[in-house]
């Protein structure tokens, strides 16, 4: 019974290769796609993409679990405090493991400031809303401030130094580097007891680099394989993975940008959670979450202050 896409017969790495860069990268994305559609976006013939279709539908087949099943998989999904009661609850307990979770807003919304909280959270045992886990940290924008942490660390009563020891940062230089880095992760996670990753931001070397709309499907197919690799990791390997995600204030100034028309959802496709963030009066933010299926739709204030993220 193949487990992912290089096990159905016909698929050699490199046509598994082409579909992955194609955005095909799970056995359901094949199987609910058609040959034709495949043939056309990852150059494999059209006879090849229509046996590689068939046998992942037949795969799929074999997948019904139970609905017991998807309770204890449910369950066994762990949670970080964001440091914000009002704001767990929205997301029901906090962000979760073997997810991706994206913060989107405009500058200044706060998405990196819960980024370094989750980052020094995570640390925190697990009757104080942590994993006993530590985090990666790859800062694309050069934004991540270790002074930031030693505030927050101090906040939570906790050894600032010990803090910072357990969080791994990187600067990802272009996207080319976001994704390198993220395969090297593969190997990284299985020896350390990492429990969070960040990527912040997710989005900002992909559209400097494709700017826009006539590059806008290129951007989005390598946007696409670089979530599948996320989503990957983070069901692997039982981490939580974040990203943020900067929107613009007016989204119908850039339209023919459909990531920014429909409110800066690049995560549309992917499975995941998303969460909108606004700013308010003074250190107040507002989340609100964008349908996530297991969640209520709602809208929760937090702060940002001195110590980090607080109700
Ligand atoms: P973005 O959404 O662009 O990533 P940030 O997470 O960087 O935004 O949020 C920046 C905001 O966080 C600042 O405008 C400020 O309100 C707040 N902030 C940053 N550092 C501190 C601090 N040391 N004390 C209190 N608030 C802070
Ligand atoms: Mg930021």
């Amino acid at each position: 019974k193949p487990k992912d896409i290089t096990e159905l017969p016909g698929v050699g790495p490199t046509t598994a290769e082409k579909l992955v860069e194609s955005g095909y990268a799970t056995i359901e994305a094949i199987a609910v796609a058609t040959p034709q559609e495949i043939a056309q976006a990852t150059g494999i013939p059209l006879q090849t993409a229509q046996k590689i279709v068939d046998s992942a539908r037949q795969a799929l087949e074999i997948h019904f679990k139970t609905a017991l099943e998807l309770k204890k998989e449910r369950m066994s999904v762990r949670k970080i405090t964001t440091g914000s009661k009002a704001l767990d609850d929205l997301l029901g307990g906090g962000i979760e493991t073997k997810q991706i979770t994206e913060f989107f807003g405009e500058f200044g919304t706060g998405k990196t400031q819960i980024c370094h909280q989750l980052s020094v959270n995570v640390q925190l045992p697990e009757d104080k809303g942590g994993l006993n886990g530590k985090a990666v940290y790859i800062d694309t924008e050069g934004t991540f401030r270790w002074e930031r942490i030693e505030q927050m660390a101090r906040g939570l009563g906790l050894d600032p130094d010990k803090v910072m020891d357990n969080i791994y940062w990187i600067r990802a230089i272009n996207s080319h580097h976001q994704m390198a880095i993220v395969d090297q992760l593969f190997d990284m996670l299985d020896k350390d007891n990492i429990r969070l990753v960040v990527v912040d931001s997710l989005t900002s070397h992909f559209r400097a680099e494709f700017p826009g709309r006539e590059n806008l499907a290129a951007r989005q197919q390598l946007l696409n394989r670089h979530l599948h690799q996320l989503m990957r990791l983070a069901e692997v390997y039982d981490v939580a993975v974040v990203v943020t995600n900067q929107v613009m204030a007016r989204p119908d100034v850039f339209y023919g940008d459909p990531t920014a028309a429909v409110g800066g959802n690049v995560v549309a496709h992917a499975p995941g959670i998303r969460v909108q963030l606004k700013k308010s009066r003074n250190n107040k933010r507002i989340a609100r979450i964008v349908d996530a299926p297991h969640l209520p739709e709602g809208e929760t204030v937090f702060a940002i202050t001195e110590y980090g993220v607080r109700d």
